[in-house]
């Protein structure tokens, strides 16, 4: 059932800061976008407790108002929202063809432009208050929340590029660094872990894994138990930096689009340019690199633009 008779030109899916960028600029380029918001209105930002990196907030701000700010401004521009899922599409390989877009049972739209903005969710351990303490000591991104522990103790747990590049990062500023590594070797590049090793503040803890998360209100301390010698040892820090890797949300495109190995959306170098002609992919959904909102909301104009060109010249 079409919901709208209308063919459409803009359909955004995503309701994180990549999402509400493209919105905003589509609306203000007579788009009239429609965007679905999906299992998470707001995205991963509604998630943490205060953004304090975001240009523009010089005393930091909560991520659930900064998200509620960019759908206001969406709203203000008269984007309409779903606050709905999309199950399934069918994208066309025509220039300017229709894509039809799935949502809800049996109900669909159709638009000539689509942008994906459907983000990434970080993975988790799978431990006891590991959520109940995200944004309270338990983070995902060094870059975004190692400004807090300045010169106290943290730990990082993983042992690919990304726990690496944490581990470096944070070492920097923090009085020391745990790397916690399931196997008995680390998988990150050679060249990551040249430069690892020459940093005298972390410790490496290979064949761990962390048992318990210790603490009432916030992340007080991990209890790490090693495999091999079978044995537990409680360290105290005031930062657990989980980087185990993420899972782009693109299980609805995956015979639709060109994806990489990891799933994440393949588009042209510097733009926002996918395999089928039409469709924009913006934010953590095409960007397995930076993943912050500052990028995913300046992909997101990107695809508007990048839309806007595509219909109109
Ligand atoms: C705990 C935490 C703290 C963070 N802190 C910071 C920080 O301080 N500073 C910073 O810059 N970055 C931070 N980040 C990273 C930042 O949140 C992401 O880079 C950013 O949110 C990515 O935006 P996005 O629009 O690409 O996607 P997301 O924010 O991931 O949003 C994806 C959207 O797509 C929707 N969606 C997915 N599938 C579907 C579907 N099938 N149908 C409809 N909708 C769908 C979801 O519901 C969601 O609304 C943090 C991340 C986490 C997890």
């Amino acid at each position: 059932m079409f919901l709208k008779k209308k063919i459409q030109d803009c359909v955004i899916i995503g309701s994180g800061p990549s999402g509400y960028s493209a919105a905003i600029y589509a609306a203000r380029a007579d788009m009239n976008p429609i965007l679905f918001t999906g299992f998470q209105p707001g995205g991963q930002l509604t998630t943490t407790t205060v953004v304090d990196n975001y240009l523009g907030f010089s005393e930091g701000i909560k991520g659930v108002d900064f998200m509620k700010n960019c759908k206001d401004q969406a709203k203000r521009f008269n984007t309409e929202i779903i606050n709905h899922s999309v199950n399934h599409v069918i994208l066309s390989n025509k220039i300017r063809g229709n894509h039809r877009i799935f949502f809800s049972t049996e109900k669909c739209i159709e638009s000539k432009g689509l942008i994906i903005a459907t983000g990434s969710r970080p993975k988790f351990l799978g431990i006891h208050k590991e959520k109940k303490f995200l944004g309270l000591g338990i983070s995902f991104c060094a870059t975004c929340d190692g400004f807090f522990h300045k010169e106290k103790n943290v730990a990082v747990i993983g042992g690919g590029d990304t726990a690496l590049e944490e581990a470096i990062f944070l070492s920097k500023f923090c009085k020391k660094v745990y790397l916690i590594v399931r196997k008995d070797h680390l998988k990150a590049s050679k060249i990551l872990q040249k430069i690892f090793l020459k940093k005298n503040n972390i410790d490496t803890l290979f064949c761990s894994k962390i048992t318990e998360i210790i603490g009432d209100n916030f992340l007080e301390g991990i209890n790490i138990f090693n495999h091999k010698t079978k044995t537990n040892k409680i360290v105290l820090i005031s930062g657990l930096f989980i980087a185990i890797g993420h899972i782009p949300n693109t299980e609805i495109f995956r015979n639709e689009l060109d994806l990489d190995e990891k799933g994440y959306v393949i588009v042209q170098k510097g733009r926002t340019i996918t395999s089928k002609p039409g469709v924009f992919a913006a934010g953590d959904v095409q960007d397995p690199i930076y993943r912050q909102a500052i990028t995913s909301a300046g992909t997101g104009c990107m695809a508007a633009l990048d839309l806007e060109k595509y219909l109109y010249m």
